[in-house]
């Protein structure tokens, strides 16, 4: 059976969602095709363990309504949610050593250790622009400006940068550090974040086709075909919001091939795995900090998200990022679950309560994501792969999604941009 579309949209993602729902209010004719039997993609909460937790994005990070349009939906919508300051100061976190004795590091080292590595940074930018995460910290280090701080808290401060790029200190460009300037306040939605992502669905009705993996899209002539099973979709216009991860594995295959410079932005551009293991306990034996730090070189999770304030019930969840989460990814829940447990044990002894119940994410397995987001690779012109990665194909085949977002990739509210990017590129080329 043939149907017919004026846009499709491949993806129901943040991104997807906001780029259908802009087309739609301008009277186009849209259809979103998307793989899984839900929507939200990466902004996924889960329920099974009988509170909302979040699977994937976590924060609304830079809680300005006015630059950050996910908070104003959040304000829309009339969303309860807990406030905090992830980016560094330590009124949100606290960091212990591998026995859990508190380690003393103040708002004013933090911002010693900012300075200092940010001068550095900003040199290497123009000088070394290869350079990593870690060895920028290394050269400072080296140069004695960081011997205020203790060794284990500079260790671990530098796996939580790295952490929110997804991936290892010596993966990560010192781009990094000049992206999230911005993000002084963020807030946790209460009751689940995805209900930013069904505030879109209310609008679509019945314009969102689940269960519909795309494996083709035949971009030759005028009308596109979009393949996924036995269905042929017709559109004039196609936006592709599959993650980098699914474009890197090539599960859907673009006839003819796309243009060399999107395929090597596809090849070249860093791309990070976040997993969390959320542990739901009897009672809460940890702080009241929204973060928690553990300076344990030898450990697998540096930090932890106290859920509490956000979902009510004792929940503390395990991060984990880059090599070590896609190691962990080949071992079963209960032995991921078990090794989290063990390491809290290591940090709170008897004080650890009864483990009520878990849930281990893997988004590197997850056949439509095949990560967690993009990051800044070490080495690469990370802006430039985003620019070419997001340049239309043939005024017909449109790119959106978290990674196309060239100045600041990896957050929701630049996945939710690029979708609105892309339906404007749409509305001046195919004028309704
Ligand atoms: C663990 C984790 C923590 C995060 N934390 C935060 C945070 O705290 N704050 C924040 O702002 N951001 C966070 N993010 C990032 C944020 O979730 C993403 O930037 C955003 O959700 C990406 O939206 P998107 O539309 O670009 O892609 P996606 O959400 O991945 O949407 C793409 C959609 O395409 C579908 N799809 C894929 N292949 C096909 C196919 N072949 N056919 C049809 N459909 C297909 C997918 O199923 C998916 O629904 C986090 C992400 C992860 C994984």
């Amino acid at each position: 059976m043939v149907r017919k579309n004026k846009v499709l949209v491949v993806g129901a993602g943040i991104s997807g969602l906001a780029a259908a729902k802009n087309l739609n209010d301008s009277g186009y004719d849209v259809t979103i095709l998307e793989a899984k039997d839900r929507i939200g993609g990466r902004l996924y909460t889960d329920r099974s363990l009988g509170v909302p937790l979040e699977v994937g994005a976590n924060w609304i990070h830079d809680n300005n309504p006015e630059r950050n349009p996910i908070m104003k939906i959040k304000e829309d919508l009339g969303l309860e949610s807990h406030k905090c300051s992830l980016a560094g100061s330590v009124a949100s976190f606290e960091v212990l050593d591998k026995e859990g004795n508190k380690i003393k590091v103040t708002n004013k080292e933090l911002e010693k250790i900012e300075f200092r590595v940010g001068i550095f940074a900003y040199l290497a930018k123009y000088l070394r622009p290869s350079t990593s995460l870690e060895e920028i910290f290394n050269f400072v280090k080296k140069l004695g400006l960081l011997s205020f701080i203790k060794e284990e808290a500079l260790f671990v401060l530098i796996q939580k940068i790295a952490l929110e790029q997804a991936d290892d200190p010596d993966k990560v460009s010192i781009e990094a550090l000049f992206e999230q300037e911005e993000f002084a306040n963020d807030e946790a939605v209460i009751g689940g974040y995805d209900q930013i992502a069904y505030y879109f669905e209310k609008e679509l009705h019945n314009k969102i086709i689940l269960n519909s993996p795309i494996q083709h899209i035949n971009y030759e002539q005028d009308i596109i075909k979009v393949v996924s099973g036995n269905e042929t979709y017709e559109a004039n216009a196609v936006i592709v919001t599959a993650s980098l991860g699914v474009l890197k594995k090539e599960i859907i295959k673009f006839i003819p091939e796309l243009p060399i410079k999107k395929q090597q932005s596809i090849k070249k551009l860093g791309w990070g795995t976040l997993n969390k293991v959320m542990l739901k306990f009897t009672h809460k034996f940890w702080g009241d900090k929204d973060f928690i730090v553990v300076a344990n070189k030898e450990s697998k999770f540096h930090a932890w998200i106290n859920e509490e304030p956000i979902c009510k019930e004792p929940v503390i969840v395990a991060t984990i990022s880059g090599e070590n989460a896609k190691k962990l990814e080949n071992k079963s829940d209960e032995e991921v679950a078990q090794i989290a447990l063990n390491e809290l044990k290591a940090v709170y002894g008897d004080k650890v309560s009864e483990l009520d119940s878990y849930f281990v994410s893997k988004w590197g397995l997850d056949p439509y994501v095949f990560g967690s987001y993009s990051t800044n690779k070490v080495g690469e012109n990370n802006q430039l792969l985003r620019k070419n990665l997001s340049t239309p194909v043939n005024s017909k085949l449109f790119f959106a999604g978290e990674a196309t977002s060239v100045k600041t990739a990896g957050y929701l509210q630049m996945a939710l941009q690029s979708g609105l990017r892309e339906a404007e590129n749409i509305k001046k080329i195919y004028p309704n």
